[in-house]
């Protein structure tokens, strides 16, 4: 599998695809403790990212990773935007010292989610996406320095992201909307936290099949 931005308009496309598949019941989640406009913030900004992906392409990572971030700033609005195009403008940042690659993907998943967490002044245990993404990034960084195979790498990568988005169901919300429903936020599983769950089991199915020709 060649590990470049080629990869871009299939993941694009396996997310759009996963969030539309998912709208109904994330949109329920978000209106129980959310104002209900997730699904379709992140609609926004994945349409102007699918009329980029052919574009996106032909970059390198760290071009590719900044017009990503640049897009979900401008497009997508609410804390998601300014969180998801925090992610990517910090890892487009990380990648311009050293080029993208299998086995540095890791570290520069991990400074993303370093920038977001200082952006959203948050941190595991909140009720948010992070929950998932902390995870994740924690478990990458590990997996990827132990030189795990790749399979191994993917399904670990799942569990961690499962386990973190229902993590977030007994949680009491202290970042975000749902923190002004304070006790009643207990009880549902997170909006930002189900759909990073559901976009980081899209990418890792697009890089199962990808490997697997
Ligand atoms: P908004 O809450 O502004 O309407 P969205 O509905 O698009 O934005 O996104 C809500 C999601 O953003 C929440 O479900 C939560 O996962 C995440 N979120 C909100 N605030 C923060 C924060 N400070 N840090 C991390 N994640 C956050
Ligand atoms: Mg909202």
């Amino acid at each position: 599998m060649a590990f470049t931005p080629s990869l871009l308009p299939t993941l694009i496309e396996a997310i759009s695809e996963t969030i539309a598949e998912n709208a109904e019941h994330v949109t329920a989640l978000d209106q129980a403790i959310g104002d209900g406009d997730h699904v379709i913030n992140l609609q926004r900004g994945l349409a102007a990212l699918t009329a980029q992906s052919e574009a996106l392409a032909q970059l390198d990572w760290a071009a590719a990773l900044q017009k990503i971030g640049m897009t979900l700033m401008s497009t997508v609005g609410g804390a998601s935007g300014s969180l998801y195009g925090t992610l990517f403008l910090a890892m487009s940042k990380a990648c311009q010292q050293q080029p993208l690659t299998m086995s540095n993907v890791g570290a520069v998943f991990h400074q993303g989610v370093e920038a977001m967490k200082q952006r959203g002044k948050s941190d595991v245990g909140e009720k948010t996406m992070l929950d998932v993404l902390i995870p994740v990034a924690t478990q990458l960084q590990h997996a990827t320095q132990q030189q795990m195979d790749l399979s191994s790498i993917l399904d670990s990568l799942e569990a961690v992201a499962i386990a973190g988005m229902e993590s977030t169901q007994p949680m009491l919300a202290t970042k975000g909307r749902a923190s002004f429903l304070a006790e009643r936020s207990r009880g549902w599983i997170d909006a930002g936290a189900k759909t990073a769950q559901l976009m980081i089991c899209a990418i890792t199915a697009v890089l199962r099949v990808q490997t697997a020709q």
